[in-house]
């Protein structure tokens, strides 16, 4: 292992400091530790294995890319806070994981990768019956969508330039008697974990591990007329962000399911129903004891796209982070958002309002293993530390 320090060229400012540093995880396979000082004039990375001058060198250049790119002429968003229900008080303020997995509870198969135990299930059950709850109050369609997606689906929503770094791809042997012969014969994985087949033994690659719920709806209703101009629909779905060295306990999953509400009319009809959703869930979160606030936010795009999309997003509060209180490091996590899209996806995709225009979408986003993880950070495993109504619904 070595450890380097690498003073940025540009100052990288205080609010930008989190979103670089997560970008830092993609910028070699040697980092295995990124962290950025306080004052955003230091960076300290830890390398899997020492390097030699050449390739330091070329892997301080891409940091210093990294940086300018994100940095240079950023405008510090004013974040507008809509809630603020931090100071709720909670009985807890360790981290559970390590209870958690001592109880059975959690095992982790790799990397972002983790089995959930009966508790753990129970409680998630519990916060879904929250969010069925409200996709009701709107009556919304429920929908199943598969786990895989097209890439010319992701494709025709720009989801390669926007977020390239955390697509997972999903292939498949290629039909071919000699290869899967091959294959069948040879395949074993290395103490890594990586399996020891040539590329050439697989398929191009068509189709990925979907990265969000909602676009399968928009998809399925790309290129005609909204029936009605409008409609409410909700499902839940598993989700793949490929977060590299940042997946870590629940807080940052590979593998992780995801429950929305989708909103598809003119710009009022998924304003209003966004700020309702916000509402109802208000009154939600409050009576489940939840500490949070929920603030205005961006997306995590990446390098190249963050500055200009960053701002847009903020500039027009398109989307609102539901953050919960991590006591025992005296942070937040968003747990949910609500988003709105204004037309982009009615124009991509060629859906159209009665009236020819394209349609507005807009979502309501639940993480259901972080809202898990949030409470229990909060509330800590022991039952009886809990609000009433969550210990009756997961122990009867
Ligand atoms: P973050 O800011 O933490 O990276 P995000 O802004 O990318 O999250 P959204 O795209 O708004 O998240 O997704 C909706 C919800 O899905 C999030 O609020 C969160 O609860 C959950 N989520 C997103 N990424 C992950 C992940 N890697 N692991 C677990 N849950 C996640
Ligand atoms: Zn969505
Ligand atoms: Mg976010």
């Amino acid at each position: 292992m070595q450890t380097i320090t690498i003073i940025p060229q540009v100052g990288i400012p205080d609010h930008l400091i989190g979103e670089v540093k997560s970008k830092l995880a993609y910028v070699d396979e040697a980092i295995i530790k990124a962290q950025i000082d306080e004052s955003g004039r230091e960076i300290k990375l830890e390398l899997r294995h020492p390097m030699e001058e050449t390739s330091l060198k070329h892997l301080e250049e891409k940091v210093q890319q990294v940086v300018s790119t994100m940095t240079q002429g950023a405008i510090q968003p004013k974040i507008q806070v809509l809630e603020d229900n931090m100071a709720v008080l909670t009985p807890y303020c360790n981290d559970p994981t390590e209870e958690l997995i001592q109880q059975c509870e959690l095992h982790g198969e790799t990397a972002g990768v983790f089995t959930l135990g009966p508790m753990l299930t129970r409680l998630i059950e519990f916060f879904e019956e929250n969010f069925i709850t409200l996709a009701a109050s709107f009556e919304a369609k429920p929908y199943r969508f598969p786990t895989l997606i097209p890439a010319r689906y992701l494709e025709r929503v720009n989801y390669f330039r926007a977020f390239p770094h955390s697509l997972t791809f999903a292939t498949h042997l290629r039909e071919d008697l000699d290869a899967i012969d091959h294959f069948a014969q040879h395949a074993a994985c290395d103490e890594s974990g990586h399996l020891n087949q040539p590329p050439e033994s697989f398929a191009k690659i068509q189709t990925l591990l979907s990265p969000a719920v909602c676009y399968h709806l928009y998809f399925s209703l790309a290129d005609k007329p909204l029936p009605g101009g409008k409609m409410v629909a909700t499902a839940v779905g598993n989700c793949f962000r490929y977060e590299a060295i940042n997946l870590t306990s629940l807080e940052r999953l590979w593998n992780f399911t995801m429950r929305e509400i989708i909103f598809i009319g003119d710009k009022d009809f998924v304003l209003e129903n966004r700020e309702i959703s916000r509402q109802r869930m208000a009154r939600a979160f409050k009576d489940i004891g939840l500490a949070y606030r929920v603030e205005t936010a961006n997306d995590p795009f990446f390098i190249g796209e963050f500055r200009k999309q960053a701002a847009f997003q903020s500039a027009f509060q398109l989307k609102y982070e539901i953050r919960a209180r991590l006591p025992f490091k005296e942070s937040t996590l968003a747990v949910g958002s609500y988003n709105y899209h204004q037309d982009f996806f009615g124009r991509h995709l060629n859906i159209t309002l009665p009236d020819g225009s394209p349609v507005h979408t807009g979502c309501t986003a639940f993480g259901l293993e972080r809202m898990a993880y949030a409470f229990l950070c909060q509330y800590g495993t022991d039952f009886k530390q809990w609000p009433d109504v969550v210990r009756e619904y997961v122990y009867g």
